[in-house]
C-alpha cells in the first residue's frame, strides 16, 4: 500500500509574510492529516521554512537544482545547498522548466540523476501538451518523457523517485483531467516501469497535478494508480491546502 503523498509547488511566489503565514496556517490544522506532505518552495525561503517546519509532519523541497555541486556556475543552486536546508525534495521536469528555460529530456534526466546521487529524492514531473493529446500522443511523450531517466539511471532507482503526471493544458488553467484519464495514464506510466522493474513499479509514488483542488482531489486520489498530487495554485493558502492533504 503506497501512502498518500501531497505536496504543494509554491512556484515563483512567497514572501516572508507570506510564507511564515502560509506554513503556520497548514501546521495548525494538521491534526486528522494522514498524508505525507511536502512543502516545495523558493530558494531564499527554504531557510525560514525549515525553522518553522522542525519536528513537524512537514518535509521540504526545491523546484530545480543544478547538476555540479559547486563552482562557478553563477545564479546556480546545487543539490548540497538544497540539503543544507533540511530539504529532501527537489522538483525536475516541471512543464514551466520544460518549456520556458528549454529543459530537455536530456538535461531533466541528467537532473533526477544528481538529485540522486546527492540523496535528494526526486519528484519528476512528466505531461503532455494540449496538441499532444488531441493528436493521440499522450501515451508517447509520456513513455519519452519517462525512458530518458530510466535509460539513464536504470529502474531500480525508480523506487526512490516520485513521478508527477502533470498534463500542460491543466497545470494552473483550472481545467482538470477526469479521473479516468488520469487513472489511465498513471497506469500507462506504472506499466513502464512493469517492463523493467516490477518491484519499483508497485512502489513509486505517482501523483496526479494539474488543477487539483479541495472539491476533485478525493475523486482523484482513490483511483487506484494515483498516489497523491502535486499541487500548485491551490497550494498557496493553507485551508484548500489542507483539505487536498485530508482527501488522501
Ligand atoms: C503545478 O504547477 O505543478 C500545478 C499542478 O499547478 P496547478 O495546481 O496550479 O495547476
Amino acid at each position: 500500500m503506497r501512502q498518500v503523498i501531497v505536496a504543494g509547488n509554491w512556484k515563483m511566489n512567497a514572501s516572508k509574510d507570506m510564507a511564515g503565514g502560509l506554513i503556520s496556517g497548514i501546521l495548525s490544522g494538521m491534526s486528522g492529516v494522514k498524508s505525507k506532505i511536502i512543502a516545495c518552495v523558493p530558494f531564499p525561503y527554504l531557510s525560514q521554512v525549515e525553522e518553522l517546519t522542525k519536528g513537524s509532519q512537514i518535509s521540504i523541497g526545491a523546484q530545480n537544482l543544478n547538476v555540479n555541486s559547486s563552482g562557478a556556475f553563477t545564479g546556480e543552486v546545487s543539490a548540497e545547498m538544497i540539503k543544507d536546508f533540511g530539504a529532501g525534495y527537489v522538483i525536475i521536469g516541471h512543464s514551466e522548466r520544460r518549456s520556458l528555460y528549454n529543459e530537455t529530456n536530456d538535461i531533466v534526466a541528467e537532473k533526477v540523476e544528481a538529485a540522486l546521487n546527492s540523496g535528494l529524492t526526486p519528484i519528476f514531473c512528466v505531461g503532455e501538451t494540449l496538441s499532444d493529446r488531441e493528436a493521440g500522443n499522450t501515451e508517447a511523450v509520456v513513455e519519452k518523457q519517462v525512458m530518458a531517466v530510466l535509460d539513464r539511471t536504470g529502474a531500480e532507482v525508480f523506487k526512490k523517485i516520485i513521478i508527477a503526471y502533470e498534463p500542460v493544458w491543466a497545470i494552473g488553467t483550472g481545467v482538470t483531467a477526469t479521473p479516468e484519464q488520469a487513472q489511465e495514464t498513471h497506469r500507462y506510466i506504472r506499466s513502464i516501469l512493469s517492463r523493467y522493474d516490477e518491484g519499483a513499479a508497485q512502489i513509486t509514488p505517482i501523483l496526479y497535478g494539474g488543477s487539483m483542488n479541495p472539491g476533485n482531489a478525493k475523486e482523484l486520489i482513490s483511483c487506484a494508480d494515483i498516489d497523491g498530487g502535486l499541487i500548485g495554485g491551490a497550494s498557496l493558502e493553507a485551508e484548500s491546502f489542507l483539505n487536498i492533504c485530508k482527501a488522501g
